[in-house]
């Protein structure tokens, strides 16, 4: 026999007839690849089963005769679970367990063409139905899921293979479950693991950092260990010591040393004996403890015939870089002047290495500003982004490859581009939306032109107060393909020569010196596709619809994202001064009389003087641009009648978008900490603030009563008008303060009771981690923001909420902006106040089963009355609420009459003295009053997989805010006719129901599931 440590590999001794063998496999296995293509390609699905059963014993010997790593791993594996080494007799098992209905398998989706595998699991149904699944999925010409997007890609559904590794009669699931995940967690390198959020970034792993030990395979047996001299047995548990003796005994199940130690000993000279057994190995004291673990259940006596001990030394460069990290001090600067940008590198990570945080942080500034002053903007620490546009289309591996290129192809050191890879991240940008790319209301906004351009355009325009006003779905101008798409779809963007080499161009001018640039390396793509000029969506014709419009205003509509407004600059101008009445208004608004820059610079004084640094960074932003949105129900109402109801027509939606604020990120802050005190405001209050609730709270008031008690259900619903434009801000500071103090009540039923909390700790990186109290993490990596803190950027925030309009800055004197970062926490926090003070204890006195809930500003009021009483009680209950003794002028509840409602976007109706709530499809009801497509969400002209992801947010919908089955029936085949109606294929709505049907299986909720069954049913007939 051979030895295994002789440094040969075993491999390059197989016989002639094995390398004819392997020749022979790989040939047929490339036939049975191509037979399955065909197959597949004609569908016919039970024919490639068969096929694929009886080409197993071929594509085991395939596998058997890989010489890839990872496929004689496979081999290994198999041959352990079915017993046999011979094809013939494997395939046999497995073709009985695949066809056999009651059986269980754990199988692995194999492709020879890529290493990546897919472990599944099926029970109780034969193999090859799953089998057909994944090769159908796979065949799909859009497939959903990232793995068989994957897979299509890597070969296609030929070329992967099912096998199935363990199987056997029915295993109860839970037991097939850890099986699988044992078997996925044994292949980092899995479908399986593919998409995963949060996968650690290479960035993440930090030089300095051991990796936890991976666990040993075998378990491990005895614990004890020992030394011997001269025969006897002394205990000696650590493992160092141990493995210093001349003598020493070990399970062999213990059999492994500690790499340091290993590192160190490895070469000694040593014999291996197995207690009472003439077996014995002679080696090195490495190979010694590889035969020994290879034993079972056995103890060994290691003898060390001639020790050899390494001395582990680090280069010189090394040294050199820990002596001036650790030892210089007030020269660091003249030093670091001398080194190369390669050393400074190795400097900052030797230094994070072996300093002090604070002497680190003093290293840290010295090389970063040496850094910058040679033109490296890159931060030792920091990433370089580079931003792929899709009209580069190259994917980022190919990205990356490209820029390694660039910069070895550059006047770059060579030792500099391992590093520089290390930190470059590469990010893709999305696709341009339609609406984005037509909309211009921010350019009119900034131009402060205002003329009538009505005569430029086709007197046929529709018109209103006598200039142009056509919204989309209405145009019949030029172009009219484009602009009556549905703005929400991509412009298809054309494929850039340039594109990529300007990516890479603006990448490196951000971080890398200029002048280093040398060629900028790209792909030749000279046979790449023209763009397909005709199509209503190329980016052609959208440049065409721009310049043909240019001279019209495009605005966006409110609650309508799928539609835009063309109308007359003039109409628009009138329009936005009504909005934002600054000069007129002096109630509302306060001119201030700083520049924007004088302004920005006082707002900083402001941020350093109370300390909001430690909060969070300073944004280099700019003021809030206010826009205004043309309210959907004013456009398709004539004016006339609106007029009649409201008092006045066309009405806008203000915001003033905070997005740019250079207080941003500090409101971002303080907004997380506000969402926790809104989420923990109790279940009892009338606030809640995730709208998919709302179905758990009707079932709550339903289970409340008897339904044969009810007599009468008062259902009101209502909106509080003027929430955002009127709210006073010391009320609003009032409830944030109320808030805060409550939080530890509120906080005890979920977290460990505390008495005070007086503050939170924000994630650094993840607004929605955010927990009350201090920061316990054991690195401090959390930001922690005191309730006094809390308040004060709240009362700095409301009181000088601010919006630039014309290039002048106003001050807001009363209400919160809309698209401000905190204004829906002051409004909620401010209700709930409120309601905590009058509605509730009303509510309570009372004692009628059901409840009052507020949505932002929707208010729902159910009440289950059992006799006559009770039904003055309760409507004397929502006269009470009408009154402006509850929610105080200029605030103003408005509340429809008693019946039937419109809640959110669901329908809350009385069914058998019983509450129950369905999804309101409004687009199904415009479509039977054949009311303009104004809703519309469906298209022909997006992609399929566009219009999927839609029906499946409607679904999923549906699902969240629907009380019984047959109301999910029912919204279901209204999402048929939907569909219908904007002329997609039937296979479309199945295909989302029955992914449904496999996602509700999946997690176990079996009322969704049965309710999906009967809905394919009945869309079945
Ligand atoms: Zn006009
Ligand atoms: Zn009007």
């Amino acid at each position: 026999m051979i030895p295994n440590d002789d440094g040969r590999d075993r491999r390059t001794l197989r016989s002639q007839k094995w390398s004819t063998a392997r020749c022979d496999v790989t040939t047929q296995e490339r036939r049975i690849r191509d037979e399955r293509r065909t197959l597949f390609s004609s569908r016919k699905w039970k024919e490639a089963e068969a096929h694929f059963l009886i080409s197993l014993p071929l594509i085991l010997a395939r596998i058997k005769h890989g010489r890839e790593k990872w496929i004689s791993r496979l081999w290994r594996r198999l041959r352990i679970q079915w017993n046999t080494s011979n094809t013939t007799r494997m395939a046999q098992a497995m073709m009985v367990v695949m066809t056999r209905p009651n059986t269980s398998i754990l199988y692995s989706l194999v492709s020879f063409e890529n290493s990546t595998v897919y472990d599944g699991l099926v029970q109780d149904r034969p193999g090859t139905a799953r089998m057909t699944e994944h090769s159908a999925a796979t065949s799909d010409t859009n497939p959903i899921e990232l793995k068989y997007r994957g897979m299509k890609a890597a070969g296609g559904a030929a070329a992967w293979y099912f096998i199935p590794v363990v199987g056997g009669a029915a295993v109860p699931r839970r037991q097939l479950e850890t099986l699988e995940n044992v078997e996925i967690g044994s292949h980092p390198n899995s479908w399986n693991n593919v998409g995963r959020k949060h996968r650690p970034k290479l960035r993440d792993n930090k030089p300095h950092r051991l990796k936890a030990a991976q666990s040993r395979t075998t378990r491990v047996v005895r614990f004890e260990t020992y030394t011997l001299q001269d025969g006897q047995m002394t205990l000696e548990t650590d493992s160092d010591l141990l493995v210093q003796a001349k003598q020493f005994l070990l399970h062999s199940s213990r059999a492994y040393i500690r790499t340091g130690t290993a590192r160190k000993y490895r070469r000694s000279e040593t014999t291996a004996t197995v207690l009472l057994s003439p077996d014995s190995h002679t080696g090195t004291l490495q190979s010694a403890m590889k035969w020994a673990s290879r034993r079972r259940d056995e103890w060994v006596i290691f003898t060390v015939d001639k020790r050899h001990t390494r001395r582990l030394r680090r280069t010189s460069h090394y040294d050199a870089m820990v002596a001036i990290a650790v030892s210089v001090c007030r020269e660091l600067d003249d030093v670091c002047a001398t080194m190369s940008v390669y050393d400074l590198y190795a400097l900052h990570w030797t230094s994070r290495r072996l300093c002090s945080p604070g002497i680190h942080i003093r290293n840290t500034a010295v090389i970063e500003r040496e850094l910058w002053s040679r033109g490296f903007l890159v931060r030792p620490t920091g990433s370089m982004v580079l931003k792929l546009p899709p009209s580069a289309q190259v994917s980022k591996l190919e990205a990356r490859i490209a820029f390694r290129q660039t910069m070895i192809h550059s006047n770059l050191a060579d030792t500099l581009v391992a590093p520089l890879m290390y930190a470059l991240r590469i990010v893709e940008q999305s696709e341009r939306q339609l609406g984005r790319a037509l909309d211009t209301t921010k350019l009119w906004i900034n131009s402060g032109k205002e003329s009538c351009t009505c005569h430029l355009y086709p007197s046929s325009f529709p018109m209103r107060h006598g200039h142009i006003f056509i919204p989309s779905w209405e145009y019949t101008g030029p172009f009219k393909q484009t602009m009556t798409a549905l703005m929400s779809s991509t412009v298809r963007s054309q494929y850039s020569p340039d594109a990529f080499k300007l990516a890479q161009y603006s990448c490196w001018k951000r971080n890398l010196p200029l002048g280093l640039l040398g060629e900028i390396w790209i792909y030749d793509r000279p046979d790449y596709p023209p763009e397909i000029v005709q199509h209503p969506l190329s980016s052609f014709r959208v440049r065409q619809l721009k310049t043909y419009l240019e001279d019209l205003v495009v605005m966006g509509i409110d609650k309508c994202r799928n539609r835009k407004l063309v109308l007359c600059p003039l109409l628009f101008r009138q329009k936005y001064r009504s909005t934002f009445p600054v000069q007129d208004d002096q109630v509302h608004f306060e001119r201030i009389t700083l520049s924007v820059e004088d302004y920005a610079a006082w707002l900083k004084k402001e941020y350093d003087r109370r300390k909001w640094y430690q909060i969070a960074t300073w944004h280099n932003g700019s003021p809030p641009i206010p826009y205004n949105l043309w309210k959907l129900k004013d456009i398709i109402t004539p004016c006339e009648k609106v007029m009649a109801s409201k008092g006045k027509c066309c009405r806008q939606r203000p915001i003033s978008p905070n997005t740019h604020h250079w207080c941003r990120r500090v409101f971002r802050r303080v907004g997380s900490v506000l969402r926790l005190i809104c989420l923990s405001l109790p279940r009892s209050s009338v606030n809640f603030i995730r709208s998919q609730d709302l179905l758990q709270y009707i079932k709550e008031w339903n289970g409340s009563v008897d339904p044969e008690e009810v007599t009468r259900v008062i259902l009101h619903v209502g909106d509080i008008a003027n929430c955002y434009d009127e709210l006073n801000h010391n009320d609003c500071l009032d409830g944030v303060a109320w808030a805060l103090s409550n939080m530890p009540q509120w906080q005890q039923t979920t977290a460990r009771p505390r008495r005070t909390i007086d503050r939170y700790s924000v994630d650094r990186f993840s607004r929605r981690d955010i927990t009350a109290g201090p920061d316990l993490t054991s690195d401090r990596t959390r930001i922690e923001l005191n309730t006094n803190q809390i308040l004060s950027v709240c009362e700095f925030d409301i009181r000088n909420s601010i919006l630039c309009i014309d290039g002048v800055l106003w001050k807001r004197l009363l209400g919160a902006p809309m698209g401000g970062f905190l204004s829906a926490f002051y409004a909620m926090l401010n209700f709930a106040y409120v309601e905590h003070k009058c509605v509730m204890p009303m509510f309570t006195k009372m004692g009628i089963p059901g409840g009052v809930k507020r949505y932002m500003d929707d208010i729902i009021v159910a009440l289950l009355c059992r006799n006559p009483d009770e039904v003055a009680a309760a409507t004397a209950f929502v006269h009470e609420l009408n009154k402006p003794s509850v929610y105080p002028p200029p605030l103003c509840l408005n509340m429809e009459p008693q019946g039937n409602q419109e809640f959110l976007e669901a329908n809350v109706t009385v069914s058998d003295n019983q509450l129950a709530l369905s999804l309101n499809n409004k687009v199904v009801v415009d479509a039977l009053y054949r009311l303009p497509p104004y809703r519309q969400r469906l298209s022909t002209k997006v992609s399929r997989a566009a219009n999927r992801r839609v029906m499946q947010g409607i679904l999923t919908r549906i699902i969240q805010s629907t009380s019984s089955d047959e109301l999910i029936v029912t919204g279901i085949l209204a999402l048929r006719y939907e569909a219908q109606y904007y002329q997609m294929q039937d296979s479309l709505i199945r295909q989302v129901v029955s992914q449904a049907q496999v996602q509700a299986r999946e997690r176990q909720e079996r009322d969704v599931e049965k309710a999906l069954n009967k809905a394919s049913q009945a869309m079945a007939k």
